[in-house]
């Protein structure tokens, strides 16, 4: 028997797979499904990155992408014992500050949430039922990407709008809190002398926030309300005078649904640029609209990395993740370019081969490049459950 769990991130028309075997950190497999809908493609790969064959199956939705990738998997390991199945979940509001078990009862409350994240919570949703389905009897474990972020004092978790506002969960909630979760658990490992001190954690990938974190938990995040707040992002607008929505509301006429829009899709990197909303292109691209979109990205998280600063009473140490932090020495010495001050900076010929430390010797703040892992953390809350 290859006993196993499932890990599934649905988006709104995408769904990512990974099968992590009973122990280790490496998948046996993984999948990614694009386009759901008419034009629907899938790919699974073993361990390594080699493909796998994929089965004819549907590709119009995410139940029957969810089966293909199944069965190709059933076909790689005939004897696959799956034993759970985590979720992504963008949304746990104010009561979920950790893994769940779900039941009929708790979907239907985490249904009530979809306003709040009317773009992913609905799908990430619908991979719970397909699961459902699929497995009646198998665990399915939602993980939040809220739930890093839950014990953030008043003032972090707060807007000053009037006090029902906050009672009614209009709150600063923070997002990439899987992400953040990895990368805290990964520190002591990394830099056991300032794990558990000031630290700051830029994730940086399509979506983009940063993270204070004390003592291994969440105190501050750039995200807020809605996964719009805070830094440009590839397609999001980041932190935005709320002035700015009323204008385009009573002067533009926009409706609710053309703001959305706006914000979320025609934005950040992509509506500064005009270009594209991949870092690569735009590095790539040299045009002063391209380099005008880097130049804004990069002075809102100095901006973010002050601030955090401040919130924390000082920095022990700074993380660069996602696949932006991850891979582009060029933001980051963009980044670190004026926090000199600081203790913070990156030595050049580190930070080119996107290594695990790039500050100088000596640095009073290590500055580290860590490849975030939100998977295994989903896998880790299916295999407690699993065994529970
Ligand atoms: P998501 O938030 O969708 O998971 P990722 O974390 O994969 O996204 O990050 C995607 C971003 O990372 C894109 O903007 C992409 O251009 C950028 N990226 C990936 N590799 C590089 C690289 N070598 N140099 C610069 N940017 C990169």
């Amino acid at each position: 028997m290859t006993a196993a769990v499932l890990t599934l991130n649905a988006g709104s028309s995408s769904l990512k797979l990974a099968l992590f075997p009973a122990a280790g950190d490496a998948p046996l497999a993984t999948g990614q499904a694009d386009r759901i809908g008419p034009d629907g493609t899938l790919r699974i790969a073993a361990a390594g990155g080699a493909a796998l064959p994929v089965p004819p199956g549907d590709l119009t939705s995410h139940a029957g992408a969810l089966a293909a990738a199944l069965a190709g998997f059933r076909a790689a390991f005939p004897d696959l014992d799956l034993r759970a199945v985590g979720h992504r979940v963008v949304h746990g509001g104010t009561d979920y500050a950790a893994p769940v078990t779900v039941t009929d009862a708790i979907l239907a409350d985490l249904a009530r949430l979809e306003p709040f994240a009317p773009l992913h919570q609905p799908h990430n949703l619908a991979g719970i039922r397909a699961a459902m389905a699929a497995f009646p009897q198998v665990p399915q474990v939602a993980c939040f990407d809220t739930a890093f972020h839950r014990a953030h004092p008043w003032v972090h978790d707060t807007f000053a709008l009037p006090r029902d506002y906050y009672d009614r969960g209009v709150r600063r909630y923070g997002f990439h809190g899987l992400s953040y979760d990895y990368i805290a658990g990964a520190l002591p490992r990394i830099v056991p002398e300032v794990a558990l001190g000031r630290v700051v954690v830029a994730h940086l990938g399509n979506g983009a926030s940063i993270c204070a974190i004390h003592e291994g938990r969440s105190v501050a995040s750039s995200m807020g309300f809605s996964a719009l707040d805070g830094l440009a992002m590839g397609t999001r607008c980041g932190q935005l005078d709320p002035g700015v929505m009323l204008y385009l509301m009573e002067q533009e006429g926009m409706a609710p649904a053309a703001i959305s829009d706006l914000l979320y899709r025609r934005s950040g990197l992509l509506g500064l640029s005009g270009l594209s909303n991949d870092m690569r292109t735009l590095e790539a691209a040299g045009s002063p609209e391209a380099e005008q979109a880097i130049a804004y990205f990069t002075t809102r998280i100095r901006h973010q990395l002050g601030a955090m600063a401040a919130v924390l009473g000082g920095i022990d140490a700074v993380v660069f993740t996602g696949g932006i932090g991850e891979n582009s020495a060029r933001v980051r010495a963009e980044v670190c370019e004026t926090t000199g001050w600081m203790g913070i900076a990156v030595d050049p010929a580190r930070n080119a081969r996107n290594a695990t430390v790039i500050s100088p010797d000596g640095a009073p703040v290590p500055v580290l490049v860590v490849p975030t892992n939100e998977e295994l953390v989903i896998a880790r809350a299916a295999r407690a459950a699993a065994r529970s």
